[in-house]
């Protein structure tokens, strides 16, 4: 390479050292021209001008000598003419340095034999001259000398010729010379020109023309023209720079390839984009056409009309795909600007647009029906948030972070009682507090009273504030930051809340019916009471229970039975000391504390005083009652130093003193709590055998006195204890349902019953016993409903036998319950008829289906008690209304006979047969419904 970088620069080296070597000769040989013309133009001047000149000088001075020769001869001084004569050497001598001169510049041979003669002739003159100072002087020695003065004037003058005629030959000379050369350099530049053009084309052929084709293969690589060919050049650099330049267009190509094969990918990229994209992109050209339509805008608008291909109008797209109902009718004129479209199938479309380059536009349309169905659902909210603000119960005020009011709900303005339109939006917060001063709220209070009053000890705004207005309501107040530094407040009127919350806790202290404090507040007492027994003695706690309450609260009413209540606690108070309190527990049950007693005596006093005051009559509004009260007494300290067990205490000696004589007081003796433990004994194990279901049923047939066989079998329940072995159920159901699990046995004996039953013959009925205490809640109908449905039970084989006290407890709800009952098919018996209060109003109340006639009448048959008379009357009675008369109790053959006498349909007792286990009732129903049957 360095060679052929040689090769090139050497070329041009030379064709340069050519050229420089051709202008040096030229150059060379001009100045040497130059420098003889020179010569000869010094020569022409210095040589013939001057030797003329010092010619002409020598003719002056001899002029001059002349003259002074003259003057000398004319005078006659010495002096004078000693001077003159000085003179006169002197010119001589002057002439003869002249001369010399002239004759020396000229040096022509001529001149310098026209010098010799001056010089003699002036020497010829002057010796004449002298000649003449000494001799006298004749007018011919005058005249020989004035010849002699005109010879050396004629030589003076031929030299002064010659010289001249040498300097006009120098000139021709020179002009010839410098002729020769103009000729000569005339040549000479021809041959250089000649010389330096074939260098010239030299340069051209070897260089100058591949740097053409080289820039020409530039040109065609930079215009694109990447195809053509780039000649081959040589070894030098030429043919390096076309190599170089054939790489450059290799590259260029390769580039561009790579360029346009990246271009292609990335327009395939942007195609499939475009195609995959979930927004639709409509192309339009400036006249309008479609350019370009994606494939989701061919979903969104085209709908199979075709109509958004390409090249056809936009204009054309017409309402392909837009709901004719919507405000925006013409997707095109919708594509036309920025916008949204509903389109025919509900979705909605944002239309964002951009110009393009060309004066057409792009239109893109994103499916926007997700955030308008999330805008209008947040429309709804908003509604329904803003139903809610304005439906609140409580106030509200929202302010933003700078305590501007942003939000208040119509209740605020209702609790502040400020005039609709006195709030408005961007109001401060203490134009807010002085609205509600100058409504009247506040009288007497400033903004500021306000404010500090809502700052805590430390000016820090209290979240939680309790204001009073000035007509006495109640206001709490509740505030909590919001997030963007904000505060909402809520604004609640509490009055009747605390009103509501003061008789709460009263209430919870107290009896409602009597405002006598309760069992809370008694125990309260009681334990005062125990804290002070050493200073102010002992302390008595009375236990009371009303006799014959319960009966007169279920014969008058409970209204009546609240009457009497209240008047028995004005009584009680009337009864006792300031000192003293009077607590009601419960139902009839009342209890006293009597304080500062020195002796038992002082209670007994009491005691019998209250007895004697609560059993005077009572005139109530509507009736006049009497009642008695029985009273048990625990004595502190010596019967017990806590609440609890005077109060138990009192409870067992007030069960003591029920038991032996109502209306009589005890005190408590501690063998009394024997029986008591005894009682307690039996609620656990009765607990424990409802949790283990540690029950039997046992079956009594019910006896069809009509169709002479057995129509059902009564369930009796039966308890199997393990150390007491088989309890009556009269011993734990009245237990049971103080204690509420009657509710879980009693389901118990229902879903065993219906058990059971299913697996007898069809048309045998069962008869479940249901107390009062399981009328209280719906769950009976439920449990019934679930036992008959797991059986597989029919509703009309099933039987419910309620007693009267059902009825009494809640007349409304229970017949409700019973004629759902009924409803499932299921028949209801009246049980133990004319035990209770045998009112007919009860009977009236719902249609029972049968009626159950105690077995204290059927004993009392033979008897002349009236009992015959009553089982006719109830006989009598459910005939007439309908209901099926079924007699208890049947023991006697005679029984028996009366009672298919009067006509009874049923009847049931050990004379048919005693309560048994159901394993037993296949042979009952063998003997009593089979073909031989045992009674007649
Ligand atoms: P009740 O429903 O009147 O049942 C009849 C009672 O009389 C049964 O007593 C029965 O054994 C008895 N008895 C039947 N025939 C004669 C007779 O000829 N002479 C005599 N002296 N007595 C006879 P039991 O089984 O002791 O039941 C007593 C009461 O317990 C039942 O009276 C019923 O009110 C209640 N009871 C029984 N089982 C249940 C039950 O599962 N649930 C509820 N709530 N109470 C039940
Ligand atoms: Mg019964
Ligand atoms: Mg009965």
């Amino acid at each position: 390479m360095s060679a052929e970088v040689a090769t090139i620069r050497g070329r041009i080296f030379v064709a340069f050292l050519i050229m420089s070597l051709i202008t040096g000769a030229l150059g060379l040989y001009a100045t040497l021209g130059i420098r003889k013309a020179g010569d000869l133009v010094q020569r022409t001047y210095d040589q013939s001008l001057m030797s003329i000149n010092y010619a002409r000088a020598a003719a002056a001075d001899f002029a001059k000598m002349r003259a002074a020769f003259a003057r000398r001869s004319l005078t006659a001084d010495a002096a004078a003419r000693t001077k003159l004569d000085e003179e006169i050497a002197e010119l001589a001598t002057t002439l003869l340095e002249d001369l010399t001169i002239a004759v020396e510049r000229s040096q022509s041979d001529r001149a310098i034999r026209a010098g010799v003669g001056v010089q003699a002739a002036v020497q010829a003159w002057d010796e004449m001259r002298r000649s003449l100072e000494t001799a006298a002087a004749s007018g011919s020695a005058w005249e020989g000398l004035d010849r002699q003065a005109g010879i050396v004037d004629g030589q003076i003058d031929m030299l002064v010729n010659y010289t001249a005629g040498d300097g006009f030959t120098y000139r021709q000379t020179a002009r010839t010379i410098v002729a020769e050369e103009i000729r000569f350099y005339a040549v000479a530049t021809v041959v250089a020109l000649l010389l330096s053009a074939l260098v010239a084309w030299l340069l051209n052929r070897r260089i100058i023309g591949p740097v053409a084709a080289a820039s020409a293969v530039a040109e065609r690589i930079a215009a694109g023209r990447l195809d053509d060919a780039v000649p081959v050049g040589g070894r030098d650099e030429l043919g390096a720079l076309l190599r170089a330049m054939a790489t450059m267009r290799d590259n260029i190509r390769a580039m561009m390839e790579r360029e346009v094969s990246q271009r292609r990918s990335a327009q395939a990229l942007l195609a499939d984009a475009l195609e995959s994209s979930h927004e639709g992109v409509v192309v339009v050209d400036p006249e309008g056409r479609i350019a370009l339509a994606n494939a989701q805008a061919v979903d969104f608008f085209d709908a199979g009309s075709g109509q958004i291909a390409c090249g056809r109008p936009v204009a054309g797209l017409a309402a392909a795909g837009a709901d004719p109902a919507s405000s925006v009718l013409d997707p095109a004129l919708s594509l036309a600007r920025d916008g949204e479209i509903r389109l025919a199938d509900d979705r909605w479309l944002r239309v964002s647009r951009s110009a393009t380059r060309e004066g057409g536009f792009v239109a893109v349309c994103s499916d926007i029906s997700v955030t308008k169905e999330q805008e209008t659902r947040l429309t709804q909210t908003n509604l329904r948030l803003d139903a809610a603000l304005d439906n609140m119960s409580q106030g509200l005020c929202l302010y933003d972070a700078e305590q501007r009011l942003m939000v208040a709900n119509r209740r605020y303005g209702e609790i502040y009682g400020l005039a609709p339109g006195s709030l408005t939006v961007g109001m401060s917060a203490t134009e807010v507090l002085g609205a509600c001063i100058a409504a009247g709220n506040h009288p007497g209070r400033s903004v500021a009273d306000l404010i500090a009053e809502s700052a805590d000890a430390y000016g820090q705004l209290r979240n939680r504030l309790l204001q009073e207005l000035g007509d006495g309501r109640l206001i709490a107040i509740e505030t909590c930051p919001t997030a963007n530094g904000g505060l909402v407040a809520t604004y609640e009127d509490v009055t009747e809340r605390r009103m509501a919350e003061e008789r709460i806790a009263f209430m919870a202290r107290h009896d409602a019916l009597t405002e006598l404090p309760n069992r809370v507040l008694l125990g309260e007492q009681i334990e005062a009471a125990i804290a002070q027994a050493g200073r102010e003695g002992g302390f008595a706690v009375l236990c009371l229970d009303l006799d014959d309450f319960k009966p007169v609260n279920d014969a008058l009413g409970h209204a009546v039975g609240d009457e009497l209540i209240r008047a028995v606690a004005n009584r009680l108070s009337a009864c006792v000391r300031e000192i003293d309190s009077v607590a009601r527990l419960g139902g009839d049950e009342f209890a006293v504390v009597q304080r500062g007693i020195e002796r038992p005596e002082d209670v007994a006093v009491l005691a019998r005083r209250i007895a004697d005051v609560l059993s005077a009559p009572y005139a109530l509004t509507d009736h006049s009652v009497e009642i008695g009260v029985s009273i048990g007494i625990s004595l502190a300290p010596g019967d017990g130093m806590s609440c609890e067990k005077l109060l138990k205490h009192a409870d067992v000696a007030l069960d003591r003193a029920k038991a032996e004589a109502r209306g009589s007081f005890r005190f408590f003796e501690p063998e009394m709590d024997a029986r008591l433990q005894a009682r307690r004994e039996l609620e656990r194990d009765l607990r424990e055998a409802v949790a283990e279901e540690a029950f039997e049923l046992h079956y009594q047939p019910i006896y069809d006195l009509n169709a002479e066989r057995i129509s059902g079998f009564e369930a009796l329940l039966r308890w199997r204890h393990p150390k007491r072995g088989s309890v009556s159920p009269v011993e734990f159901i009245p237990l049971a349902e103080e204690l509420g699990l009657i509710v879980p046995l009693g389901e118990w004996v229902i879903r065993q019953a219906c058990r059971e039953a299913s697996g007898w013959p069809g048309d045998i009925k069962v008869a479940v016993n249901v107390s009062a205490v399981q009328f209280t809640s719906a769950r009976l109908i439920n449990a019934v409903r679930d036992a008959l449905h797991a059986a597989g039970l029919p509703g009309r084989r099933l039987e419910l036998e309620i007693t009267e006290s059902v009825l009494v407890a809640n007349p409304g709800s229970t017949t409700a319950i019973l004629h759902s009952l009924k409803s499932m098919g299921v028949r209801v018996s009246m049980d133990d008829f004319g035990t209770g209060y045998s009112s007919l109003s009860y009977l009236r109340s719902f249609p029972f289906d049968k009626i159950k006639i105690d077995q204290s009448f059927v004993r009392g048959l033979g008897d002349s008690d009236g009992s015959g008379f009553i089982v006719r009357a109830v006989i009598g009675l459910g005939a007439s209304l309908g209901m099926t008369t079924t007699a208890e109790g049947v023991e006697t053959v005679d029984q028996l006979q009366r009672l298919r006498d009067e006509g009874c349909d049923e009847v049931q007792g050990y004379l048919i047969s005693r309560p048994v286990p159901g394993a037993e009732l296949a042979a009952l129903l063998r003997r009593f419904n089979g073909a031989q049957r045992a009674i007649a």
